[in-house]
């Protein structure tokens, strides 16, 4: 299986040298959108690419706004506070994550509570909250109170983990029914859609295709150079609320009124506006989506038909959803297997990479609140990342 694992690898990118676990491609109008900025002088946070890359973005997504920022943590960060998170206050996350989901929570002055995630989608349980907000919720007229902390729980936020979409509806029904606010960490997925009912909600509302991070209040993407497409360091909030829209632009540009020569802040805002030279890196990336997604695509089915002759287990996409298979992830046996393996495809000039660290055992986090997590460590255990970069 080993052996097979690094010729299938080596015969996809056509190359004996190192193979990295993601890389960008930048195949189309780049360089030529990049002087264009550099020969106009807008290379920082005014410019037209930004808003340019903004109307494309949204018109991906179909969602009614799109705020471009630095990068998807300061998005996180800012959409968890539209939605009204606040210091002393609980957000409720999965542990299978990328640390800046807790970071940005951390950044409000709130703490995470983590919930466990579903085998077919390793994104956060509707069973797990359910289960959860049934134990310890306190519904009472300013919120939803966690019975065993005292702390007001003020949103829900899961994450699409490698790409692969939730189960939005379940999640959205739980939450609503206790008027908990939701933000999607999306920033692994554009380019990723729940088209239909899935597998464990067949009641489904959600009868047409619709992208990742429109669901909630508001969500959020990431372009940092790792993911599908990328504007070096850069994110998005998404909503299609007109009032966040606007404080999220607000907030995310030193909350600066906007006068010809005049200087006047009405809050305390952050820095956090996409600088334009990013953002046409970005425009050039988003062009050819179509393109990545198709070859991601293709590169998953090869890896399927490969795992299924190797007789190993392939992380697919859920049913009623289409992911864009950002990173693709193997489900080996056990520890023994997966350590074996790291070992023996990172020897042999193969990135692979074991889950994140669950945010649970992470020193800063491992005091938080956890509903014990089974199934996240199961994964913490068998789960390997293997090569995901387009081929072109
Ligand atoms: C990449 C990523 C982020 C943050 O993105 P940056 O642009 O690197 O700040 C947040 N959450 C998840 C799950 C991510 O993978």
């Amino acid at each position: 299986m080993f052996d097979s694992f690094i010729r299938l690898v080596r015969d996809i990118y056509q190359t004996n040298d190192f193979i990295p676990l993601h890389e960008p491609r930048f195949a189309g109008n780049e360089k030529q959108y990049l002087l264009d900025v550099i020969d106009s002088t807008f290379v920082s946070s005014v410019g037209p690419y930004v808003s340019q890359f903004e109307t494309k973005i949204a018109e991906y997504t179909g969602a009614k706004h799109a705020i471009a920022t630095v990068n998807g943590t300061s998005a996180l960060h800012v959409a968890l506070l539209l939605a009204g998170v606040k210091p002393g206050e609980e957000v409720l996350t999965q542990a299978v994550t990328f640390v800046a989901t807790c970071n940005a929570i951390h950044y409000c002055g709130a703490e995470p509570v983590f919930l466990d995630v579903d085998t077919a989608t390793l994104g956060l349980s509707a069973q797990a909250l359910a289960g959860f907000l049934a134990e310890f919720a306190e519904l009472r007229e300013d919120g939803v109170w966690n019975k065993l902390s005292g702390k007001r729980i003020a949103a829900c936020l899961p994450m699409h983990t490698f790409g692969h979409p939730c189960d939005m509806a379940g999640l959205l029904r739980v939450c609503e029914g206790y008027g908990i606010p939701v933000v999607e960490d999306a920033a692994e997925a554009l380019g990723s859609f729940i088209v239909g009912a899935n597998s464990f909600d067949q009641s489904s509302e959600i009868k047409q295709a619709k992208h990742c991070g429109i669901f909630g209040k508001l969500g959020v993407l990431s372009f940092n150079g790792n993911k599908i497409i990328t504007t070096g360091g850069g994110g998005m909030i998404l909503t299609d609320d007109d009032e966040l829209a606007r404080q999220a632009k607000h907030l995310t540009t030193t909350a600066k009124l906007p006068h010809a020569w005049k200087f006047t802040h009405d809050q305390i805002g952050y820095n956090y506006r996409m600088p334009n030279l990013n953002a046409a890196l970005g425009l050039a990336q988003l062009e050819q989506m179509p393109l990545f997604i198709q070859r991601k695509r293709e590169l998953a089915e090869r890896y399927i038909t490969w795992s299924r002759q190797a007789g190993v287990e392939f992380v697919q996409e859920p049913s009623g959803a289409q992911s864009n298979y950002w990173l693709n992830a193997l489900l080996l046996n056990d520890a023994g297997e997966r350590e074996q393996f790291l070992t023996d495809s990172n020897a042999q000039g193969v990135m692979t990479r074991p889950l994140w660290d669950l945010m649970s055992d992470l020193p800063m986090y491992s005091q938080c609140q956890h509903d014990g997590l089974p199934e996240s460590q199961r994964l913490a255990q068998r789960l390997v990342n293997i090569p995901s970069s387009v081929v072109l």
